[in-house]
């Protein structure tokens, strides 16, 4: 028997591969809490970019991710639903929901097919420990012993524990010889040292924003929250933020204020400011953050307010002042080591016999229905491992 630990979306994978040669052992009463809450409860569960332009997307990841991938892709999860009553809708951007737009759906569907194919699903198993054998494995579920040939961590990460990911899959993952990268919050907004006068801005999203980490330069959609950002280009990159760093958002990239503070000498600057594409709060809370009258004529801006303006949207600094925790961040980096598993098989190079999937592994991806694709993803090769090494 493989035992599949956990009951995500990277234990659903990988029952798909296994079938009835496996069991799912999952400590919540139902499978896939996580995945409920997923796309704020709409599940944005793939991504449908070319394979190439998907693989692109995965980063630093890509060439590690490629052999699961191709395994199980987004056209072939797309395809399953489709066949199994559950239709997709993909959103202008290319994300893949449920066309319910509710998780549920997908989740239940998922569940269903597991059944259909013979994995059978221990609800309210709580694995507390895994021990290897001369041959084999053994469990302890509960105070119940049991024995598996293989086993298939699929027990999440640390991110929002009360989904009941809460860090088993580090803890086994030492047990079992793995140098466990510590986690760290990932997919996470940040809150901003002395925000206000941004605080009102909260709610604006910008489109292909400019963020600037360091020497290093990013790319996405901006979302102001009450004390700070959110929105892709905040989670995205939040695992590279620290408190008390300073990062820097490029409100004017082209550089235009000189041409149109010359071109439009009667206007206000407040209305100068949003021939930028910047919304008019915004444009209201950095004249207020730069003490800059609003209603100020452009032919009257003196050198002084200029440079003043001119350095602040080239490159406006923001104080970290703390990125939201683990116990709500969307994931985490952190995990079993990618050098330390097979990108072939999924197998532990610690442990030969258990194979890592989903969040148990150190990688952490962009928003856009990444993680729950590699999750069902890295879940279904090593499934197909697992069933050719039995
Ligand atoms: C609020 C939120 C929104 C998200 N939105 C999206 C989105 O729109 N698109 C996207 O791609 N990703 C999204 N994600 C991330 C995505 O949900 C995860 O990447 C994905 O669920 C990981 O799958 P997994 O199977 O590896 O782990 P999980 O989904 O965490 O599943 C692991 C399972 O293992 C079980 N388990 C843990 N320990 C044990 C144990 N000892 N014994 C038995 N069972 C155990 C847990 O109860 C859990 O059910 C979101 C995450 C959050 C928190």
């Amino acid at each position: 028997m493989i035992a599949i630990v956990g009951g995500g979306p990277a234990a659903l994978g990988a029952a798909l591969a296994c079938g009835s040669a496996a069991q799912i052992y999952e400590r919540n009463a139902f499978c896939g809490k996580k995945l409920l809450l997923s796309g704020g409860g709409q599940c944005n569960f793939t991504n449908s970019l070319s394979k190439e332009d998907f693989l692109h997307a995965l980063g630093e990841y890509r060439t590690w991710l490629k052999p699961a991938f191709y395994a199980f892709d987004n056209a072939a999860f797309m395809q399953l639903l489709e066949e199994n009553s559950c239709p997709v809708y993909v959103s202008e951007d290319g994300k893949a929901f449920p066309a319910s737009l509710k998780s549920a759906d997908l989740r239940d569907t998922l569940v269903r097919l597991t059944m259909k194919k013979g994995t059978k699903i221990h609800y309210g198993a709580r694995v507390q420990d895994i021990s290897p054998q001369s041959s084999g494995f053994l469990l302890k579920v509960d105070g119940d012993t049991i024995k598996a040939e293989k086993v298939i961590l699929a027990s999440g990460g640390a991110a929002w524990p009360s989904t009941g990911s809460d860090g088993f899959s580090y803890r086994i993952g030492k047990k079992l010889g793995h140098e466990v990268l510590a986690p760290v919050p990932a997919l996470a907004s940040v809150s901003i040292r002395d925000f206000p006068p941004f605080d009102s801005c909260a709610g604006i999203s910008l489109t292909q924003s400019i963020l600037i980490i360091g020497k290093d330069r990013f790319y996405g959609d901006l979302l102001f929250t009450h004390q700070g950002f959110s929105g892709p280009l905040i989670l995205d990159n939040s695992r590279r933020m620290q408190p008390g760093q300073s990062i820097r958002l490029v409100f004017d990239p082209q550089d235009r204020l000189f041409a149109l503070l010359q071109k439009h000498p009667k206007k206000q600057i407040s209305s100068i400011l949003q021939m930028m594409s910047l919304p008019r709060s915004l444009c209201e809370a950095i004249l207020l953050k730069l003490q800059i009258p609003k209603d100020i004529r452009a032919a009257q801006f003196n050198a002084v307010y200029r440079k003043r303006l001119r350095a602040y949207i080239a490159g406006a600094e923001f104080k970290i002042r703390n990125i939201e925790s683990l116990n709500t961040a969307m994931s985490d980096y952190g995990g079993i080591p990618l050098s330390e598993v097979s990108a072939r098989s999924m197998q532990s190079r610690k442990t030969p016999g258990v194979y890592c999937a989903g969040e148990s592994l150190a990688y952490s991806l962009p928003t856009g229905g990444f993680s729950i694709q590699m999750a069902m993803s890295t879940g279904y090769l090593a499934a197909l491992a697992a069933m050719n090494s039995v």
